[in-house]
């Protein structure tokens, strides 16, 4: 990794696209798309930031753009199924090699999400433009730096428990709804060297990607999920020798095969 961080923010690029009243709503609030949104609100000089989108060659991630991704950040929602079962595999390959993976509202759905979870990560949801209050329960975590200790989101769509994801999950928010429903809103995980952190505020037909407190989150994002050594490379976790002596109980590596390749 050079001395900046390099960010690729990923969107399907749907909704906003949409030609009816809803679509007409939706580039009211991100005329430039939720990435184009996200793009400008996290532009830093430690980041690097470059937009993806679905409709791009190779759905947008090339091995030239992935191969130089230290972040990914990823929105989607009714176009999962879309995306390339080869991609998800390329994209899963480098998280656990060390690439940090932002999945964001959505994505919980996402083929690369479920992929890295190995749970089905439903949830409850409902469309009411209810209010949303955001608690901080791990205030000490980097990612919740400068987070207020709650903050409120005037109108979003619900997502509530159960939501089915891994029990090693670390928890940094929590949200509570208008309807009673609660929900594990940031939650952080790693899978072999990669960090992944899901959060949920982001629903497409409210500005939530415009509010300060949702972009500091996922700035602070970022920079956690940022591999501190670079990506990986392919690792060897093959270990020959041992550290004490041992004699060898297998009885494979007691025979001498030499003789049996010659034969063959
Ligand atoms: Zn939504």
């Amino acid at each position: 990794m050079g001395s900046k961080i390099r960010v690729t923010i990923w969107n399907e690029f749907v909704h906003e696209r949409g030609n009816d009243k809803m679509g007409e709503w939706i580039r009211g609030i991100y005329p430039e798309g939720i990435h184009g949104c996200l793009a400008k609100a996290l532009a830093a000089d430690d980041l690097e930031i470059r937009t993806a989108t679905l409709d791009m060659p190779e759905q947008g991630l090339p091995a030239e753009v992935l191969d130089n991704t230290d972040v990914l950040l990823w929105w989607g929602h009714c176009a999962h199924a879309q995306v390339d079962d080869a991609l998800v595999d390329r994209i899963q390959e480098r998280v656990l090699h060390g690439m940090g993976l932002i999945v964001l509202h959505s994505g919980h759905m996402s083929k690369i999400f479920r992929r890295m979870m190995g749970t089905s990560c439903r949830l409850h949801w409902r469309e009411a433009g209810e209010r949303e209050r955001v608690w901080t329960v791990d205030p000490f975590h980097p990612i919740a730096q400068g987070v207020p200790e709650s903050f409120a989101i005037p109108h979003t769509e619900m997502y509530g428990e159960r939501f089915d994801i891994p029990q090693d999950g670390h928890i940094v928010f929590l949200s509570w709804y208008e309807g009673g429903n609660v929900f594990r809103s940031g939650v952080a995980f790693q899978r072999d060297a990669g960090h992944i952190f899901y959060f949920s505020p982001g629903h497409e037909t409210y500005p939530i990607y415009h509010d300060p407190n949702v972009q500091r989150v996922i700035g602070n994002a970022v920079r956690w999920a940022a591999p501190a050594n670079g990506i990986l490379p392919g690792r060897v976790t093959r270990q020959r020798d041992s550290l004490e002596p041992i004699t060898t109980r297998d009885p494979m590596a007691q025979l001498d095969t030499s003789e049996l390749h010659k034969a063959l």
